[in-house]
């Protein structure tokens, strides 16, 4: 039953084939065979799943179903769920259980999906190995002897789709961590348009950046998903009134001498990728060539700036968001000898190493001294790139790029805070420009492991960067369950 893509399913849900009460049983008894293996999970909440269920075929029996019913789905442990301990990976926030529910996990309730735990992710969203969880790395489910990472921050969702301990999952995405995540697990991770689901109630990194989204096991499912968590929220201010609804199969945008116009980067040409993403690349590249699309090259002058724009922009709004974590209205509190001792000793020992880094580089760039010359400047470059991808759009209809160098690295490679940062390069620019981007599995490297290609859409054209995305899954044709542990 874990074979079953989401679309898959809903089918047999809907015709009775199977109920939820059983499909949730497997991914139960998945999370009870490899749970402690992965570390996917940092609650798991099988209680609450088994009721779900049964709601859900009552539901189905009285022909009441709903959209997503029965699906048994992971939750970044970022999205604040009523009841249910809500910890953004942190020491601070280890025993925090919220008593609201966010506005994104509201909708899956909505859709009567079933809440199968609270997915592991790097603290705060931060990192790209999910190694800075206070409750330690969770673990990609391919070649799981080597110990790989399943990337960051949404590591933990990735991990548990891949690996059949849930059938899709949230992930957020401030500078790459669904579309990095989902690349090298061989996911399709899809970062939609800035605005398109509610922030409300997910806990914050960068406000102007963080970006809820969908890991699925494929295009149609993420598509699913975020139909159901995408729409307008009244509780966030930067919450967007386009929507986004759909059914599938997508609708192919290639073939037929339909007519489409995909973009190539010119800038990343230049940067150093392995010769696997390269073959594939071009593989996928002449696909869309032989199904009638045409490429082009655009121009996105600033884009390899916008690793330096990142590092200063998402950092300074972190330093000002977790402000907030002083010991005073919830989460961790370190009594000290005054107020000013308390605040201290509570973020020292509630912060791991890499938040107190982002939060000391955010507070310098914003100081008197340094605001122009950083944070102003970043803010310009930001500005750039946006301008650039609006040029580049009204020349080519999509842009694909990859999603990142190369396939998934040992947990324990070593990197050094600089180093994990320029992972990031391929996908901080659309986090600037607030584009939709979907990373899709493009095919295997020599190795076995799974690359991504992602696709790049002007601002709310979500629906197009599935429908290209398809094309691409489907040239690509790789089975993306690993084998060593779904059990073939
Ligand atoms: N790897 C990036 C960072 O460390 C992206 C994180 C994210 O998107 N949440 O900031």
């Amino acid at each position: 039953m874990i074979n079953l893509t989401l679309t898959e399913a809903l089918k047999k849900l809907n015709s009775g084939e199977i109920s939820a009460v059983e499909l949730t049983r497997a991914y139960l008894d998945r999370i009870e065979k490899y749970g402690a293996d992965l570390n996917c999970y940092i609650t798991t909440t099988p209680e609450r799943a088994l009721a779900d269920a049964a709601a859900s075929d009552a539901r189905r029996a009285a022909g009441d179903a709903k959209f997503l019913d029965g699906a048994p789905i992971a939750m970044k442990d970022l999205f604040a769920t009523r009841g249910i301990r809500t910890t953004a990976a942190s020491r601070m926030l280890e025993n925090f259980v919220p008593e609201y529910e966010s506005t994104v996990s509201q909708k899956f309730i909505d859709a009567g999906t079933v809440l199968l735990g609270k997915a592991n992710l790097d603290e705060f969203a931060m990192g790209t190995f999910s190694k800075t969880s206070f409750f330690g790395a969770p673990v990609n489910p391919w070649q799981m002897e080597n110990r790989l990472t399943a990337g960051g921050s949404s590591g933990g969702s990735t991990s548990a789709v891949a690996g059949g301990l849930a059938i899709a999952a949230t992930g957020t995405d401030t500078g790459g961590s669904i579309r990095f995540p989902a690349a090298i697990t061989g996911m399709v991770g899809m970062k939609p348009t800035y605005g398109l689901c509610s922030r409300w109630g997910c806990v914050a990194f960068a406000s102007s950046l963080d970006t809820p989204g969908p890991i699925a096991r494929t295009v149609d499912d993420a598509a699913l998903m975020l139909s159901a968590m995408a729409g307008h929220d009244p509780k966030d201010s930067t919450s967007s009134k386009h929507g986004f609804t759909c059914t599938t199969p997508l609708e192919p945008v290639l073939g037929d001498g339909k007519k489409l116009r995909v973009g190539i980067i010119k800038e990343f040409s230049d940067v150093k990728i392995s010769d696997d993403m390269k073959t594939l690349f071009e593989k996928r590249i002449s696909d869309l060539k032989s199904m009638g699309a045409e490429i082009v090259e655009v121009s996105i002058p600033n884009i390899l700036d916008a690793l330096a724009a990142y590092y200063i922009i998402a950092p300074a709004e972190a330093s000002s968001n977790l402000a907030r974590y002083d010991g005073m209205r919830y989460g961790l509190r370190v009594e000290g000898r005054d107020i000013y001792d308390t605040f201290k000793k509570t973020r020292a020992a509630g912060f791991g190493d890499e938040v107190k880094r982002r939060m000391i580089i955010g507070t310098a760039v914003l100081s008197s001294q340094s605001y122009d010359v950083y944070f102003m400047q970043a803010a310009r470059v930001r500005r750039m790139i946006s301008d650039s991808f609006n040029k580049a759009f009204t020349e080519c209809d999509l842009i694909i790029c990859p999603s990142s160098a190369g396939t998934a690295m040992p947990l324990d490679s070593g990197l050094s805070p600089l180093e994990f940062y320029a992972l990031d390069l391929f996908t901080v620019a659309m986090n600037l420009a607030g584009v939709p981007a979907c990373s899709v599995p493009c095919g295997l490297a020599q190795n076995g492991l799974p690359l991504g290609i992602q696709v790049v859409g002007n601002r709310f054209d979500d629906m197009r960067v599935l429908q290209l995305a398809k094309h691409i899954e489907t040239a690509a044709d790789i089975d993306n369950r690993p084998t060593t542990i779904m059990g073939k």
